[in-house]
């Protein structure tokens, strides 16, 4: 089949042309013509499958002859991320680029006053994500009432990111007369319901078997210590001169420290997560799409708006808390018919996470055996750095040292501590007394107790002007 046979005016088809999309994938293929003659959609579809041209390009083929009678948005597409919205809002951009339809974007995050500016101008698509779609609607800047198409993206994770709440208080805002169009990669009861609530008899599309990773991804995994995982995964970005991957770990914290190890062993290596700005998130995502970073370290929700075109390598680092996940993040690669490869690192807690995983995919995952890689733990993977510290070597002796010395500190201490009474002052006895234990054990005290309590005293500033003694007599390690 081709573009050409799917009733699409001729500036879309240019557009499409220039992007070079050839024929239609499955899901466009099938929803296009539905959504033309006006039919609700239920689409079941990974990401990946070509779905924002499968709803893009029929809402802008409905709008392309309408005249702006108001300023107000006659379609809505909600997406669950800021990423994501801002991908579909590209995609509108691109495919309408020869039609005059005006579309903005909203979402949070960032400064709301560009995004009043751009409704209050006049908008006939809007893209946004839910929470800052109640904001503009709140302050009044908003209006759905006119809205005739709505578009549910990625339904599956607003409910896991737990909007069931603002889409309730976005459908009391739209008309109920309306067409929609409910997209989910997955299906659990709860967005049975949610589609059973908005949808009136749908057309439904499923592109692949339920709950099953795109077939063009080549999964595998390897069973490896999770003190061990930085390295073999170190390992294979240079081993395989992967130079375009997408790690996933559980949290924005891992994530932080997994890029700064990668970064020390000369990978350039970014995190992206829902701590950063978002102006750094965009910084990030284009510095990793335009190949500036090697490596994009994400957690699950940063990473669900990322489309990049054949995306070779996702590594799941550590595997998701959700089996579902696992086919999200896997699905940033493989995309639109291209192959991709994905790689998990499992260690033996998640065991039982990979058994849901595959029990979800109704398939096993290929175990990887290594080649040169070794799981002895290596020089900088000693017990301590379980928790993925980095010190320098300079660093590690400069703690050591300190350590050695408060150990000396405590022992002098306990051998001159005087009795009880004499280190209770008042009320402030017990500080007293843990200042007293820098004082004297710096400077080696002796430990008379009827020189204790001026020593009490003093200790603060003694304590500085130790600590500035010591810092400056400290033998260097160069
Ligand atoms: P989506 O599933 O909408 O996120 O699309 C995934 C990727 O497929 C995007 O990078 C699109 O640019 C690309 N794509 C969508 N439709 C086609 C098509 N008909 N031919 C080639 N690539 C496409």
């Amino acid at each position: 089949m081709y573009f050409s046979e799917l009733n699409l005016c001729s500036e879309i088809l240019l557009a499409l042309d220039e992007k070079g999309y050839e024929t239609p994938t499955k899901i466009q293929a099938e929803a296009i013509p539905k959504i033309l003659s006006g039919c609700d959609i239920l689409g079941g579809s990974q990401t990946g499958t070509g779905k924002t041209a499968a709803f893009t390009l029929p809402i802008l083929e409905q709008l392309k002859n309408r005249k702006s009678e108001s300023k107000k948005p006659l379609v809505l597409i909600l997406t669950p991320t800021r990423e994501l919205a801002a991908q579909v809002h590209e995609s509108i951009i691109t495919y309408g680029k020869n039609l005059c339809i005006s579309s903005s974007v909203a979402f949070g995050g960032v400064n709301i006053k560009p995004q009043v500016r751009a409704l209050k101008q006049g908008s006939t698509i809007l893209v946004a994500t839910p929470g800052r779609l109640l904001d503009l609607a709140g302050q009044g800047v908003l209006n759905l009432s006119q809205i005739e198409t709505l578009v549910l993206d990625e339904a599956d994770r607003m409910l896991d990111m737990g909007f069931i709440h603002d889409i309730r208080k976005v459908m009391k805002l739209i008309p109920p007369k309306r067409q929609t169009l409910f997209f989910s990669a997955t299906y659990s009861i709860a967005i049975k319901k949610l589609a059973d609530n908005l949808l009136t008899n749908p057309h439904k599309i499923e592109v692949t078997r339920k709950n099953t990773a795109a077939e063009t991804v080549k999964q595998s995994m390897y069973n490896v210590p999770k003190s061990r995982k930085r390295d073999l995964l170190a390992h294979l970005i240079i081993k395989g001169d992967w130079n375009q991957v997408l790690v996933f770990t559980k949290t924005k914290h891992a994530a932080n420290r997994l890029a700064k190890f990668l970064c020390s062993q000369n990978i350039s290596a970014e995190p992206i997560h829902g701590n950063k700005s978002q102006s750094a998130r965009t910084r990030a995502l284009n510095n990793f799409k335009s190949y500036k970073t090697r490596v994009l370290v994400a957690t699950d929700i940063a990473a669900r708006g990322i489309d990049i075109d054949q995306l070779p390598h996702v590594v799941n680092y550590e595997l998701p808390q959700v089996a579902e996940d696992y086919i999200h993040r896997i699905g940033r690669t493989g995309r639109a018919g291209s192959s991709g490869e994905a790689i998990s690192l499992i260690d033996k807690a998640e065991k039982s996470m990979l058994k849901s995983i595959e029990r979800l995919m109704k398939r096993s995952i290929y175990v990887n055996r290594f080649d040169d890689f070794s799981l002895e733990p290596k020089e900088h993977n000693r017990p301590s750095e379980n928790k993925d510290r980095e010190r320098s070597p300079r660093q590690r002796d400069g703690q050591n040292r300190r350590r050695n010395d408060n150990k000396n500190r405590r022992k002098n201490f306990k051998k001159d501590q005087p009795s009880s009474k004499e280190t209770k002052e008042g009320n402030n006895g017990q500080n007293n007394q843990k200042r007293a234990t820098h004082s004297r054990s710096s400077k080696g005290h002796s430990g008379n107790p009827s020189k204790g309590k001026k020593q009490l005293r003093s200790s603060s500033s003694q304590q500085r002007t130790e600590k500035r003694n010591f810092n400056k007599h400290r033998p260097s390690n160069k």
